[in-house]
């Protein structure tokens, strides 16, 4: 056992608290350090529990809105949310009928926990048809946004050591993941699909990693940003022989016309309007992945009848996309694999801002309100063993 499992086992037998940054849902910009209770492992029924000390966090556009009081709701009992969604931590402790994993790995847990209907029932529960979702860190649980947390093991999965340094990557890319399986298994109606040619629509963190994702599957992937070139984000897509437009020169029908038609396209722009020159710009028996979540109420005019038209005389797909199980997980490890394989310390360079130690939250909130030049904005809470 390496002497920071020790130190671990040494934190967790010490003091019985421990910091979390917390938001007050309903209230704007309340970010606030909570003091909480250091969970124990046993508080998980049969022997299943995992005690996970968190070494990194990282933050989205999610944490931002439930920053802003404009999503996320407090646990029963508490009037405070824990935030963090995007955790990377490593195991201190387990309970006696855990087998898969022991001390000293290094894990990131799932966000959603399961609810009552049937897709729930089935470890789908990305797939829930329940009006009230739990999801950690975002809805109604706890987030991983502290020293340490307790969860079954059914909920957390191993990501190898020569990984530690780009697993705070894994929960968005998962995302990103399940988008995608969800448009093969989907393509599975067209008995031949061999998709070539790709679109990504945006180029924050989850366009960077559908872009990265396609191309690990051999497509020729196009990226639609508003910034022009030179910019960072063109480079890392040069990088990965990716081709990068900014709509500002080029705008984007006119630009899919000359690199498509796309038989994917994958939309993560976070606004609805895309949506529709998505559906424009997508081809003959194409699909179209949604994973924009818009909060707002916004309006567009669009031109209706052409594009239902083109959508049911090409036999079109479209379907929409939120959270991951633990399967896009999984399959999200062996892709974070390949990718250091195939394009190696690419990863690392979309950890723009790191953000040191859970004191310094206003900043994080700052990076993410602010910094147009933000990747990924992360804490480190405790150093990388
Ligand atoms: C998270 C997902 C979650 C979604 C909706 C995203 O930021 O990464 O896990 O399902 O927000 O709450
Ligand atoms: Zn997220």
């Amino acid at each position: 056992m390496s002497s920071a499992v020790m130190n671990g086992v040494q934190m967790a037998g010490g003091a019985t608290t421990m910091k979390a940054v917390a938001v007050t849902p309903g209230k704007p910009n309340s970010a606030h350090l909570a003091t909480l209770e250091k969970p124990r492992v046993d508080e998980i029924p049969n022997g299943r529990g995992v005690l996970v000390r968190v070494l990194r966090v990282g933050i989205d556009g999610t944490d931002k809105e439930i920053n802003a009081a404009e999503y996320g709701a407090a646990p029963a009992g508490y009037d405070f949310l824990v935030t963090g969604h995007e955790g990377f931590g490593q195991v201190v402790e387990v309970g006696p009928k855990v087998t898969a994993l022991k001390p000293g790995d290094f894990v990131v847990a799932t966000v959603r926990r399961p609810g009552t209907s049937i897709y729930d029932l089935i470890g789908t529960n990305d797939m829930t048809t329940d009006d009230t979702y739990y999801e950690r860190g975002i809805n109604l649980l706890h987030g991983y946004l502290t020293e340490f947390y307790v969860d079954d093991a059914e909920f957390i999965v191993k990501v190898p050591s020569a990984l530690k340094h780009v697993g705070v990557l894994l929960e968005p890319f998962t995302v990103v993941q399940k988008g995608i399986t969800q448009a093969y298994e989907a393509q599975r109606r067209l008995r031949v699909w061999k998709p070539q040619k790709a679109a990504v629509m945006g180029a924050g963190t989850i366009g960077l990693l559908a872009a990265l994702s396609l191309r690990l599957r051999g497509l020729e992937v196009t990226v639609f940003a508003r910034q022009a070139e030179p910019n960072m984000r063109a480079d890392l897509l040069g990088a990965i022989d990716a081709r990068y437009v900014s709509t500002v020169k080029t705008p984007l029908l006119d630009a899919a016309r000359m690199y498509g038609p796309f038989d994917l396209v994958f939309e993560a722009t976070g606004a609805s309007s895309v949506v529709f020159d998505s559906m424009q710009a997508l081809g003959k028996n194409g699909a179209l992945v949604l994973s924009s979540v818009t909060g707002g109420d916004r309006r567009v005019e669009v031109p209706a009848d052409k594009i239902n038209l083109d959508f049911v005389l090409g036999n079109k797909l479209m379907v929409g996309t939120v959270n991951a199980n633990r399967e896009y997980f999984e399959s999200g490890v062996r892709d974070l694999a390949l990718a250091e394989a195939q394009y190696q310390g690419w990863l690392e360079r979309l950890l723009t801002h790191p953000v040191k130690g859970l004191d310094n939250y206003q900043q994080a909130f700052e990076l993410l309100n602010t910094a147009k030049d933000a990747i990924k904005i992360y804490y480190e809470v405790a150093p990388l063993p």
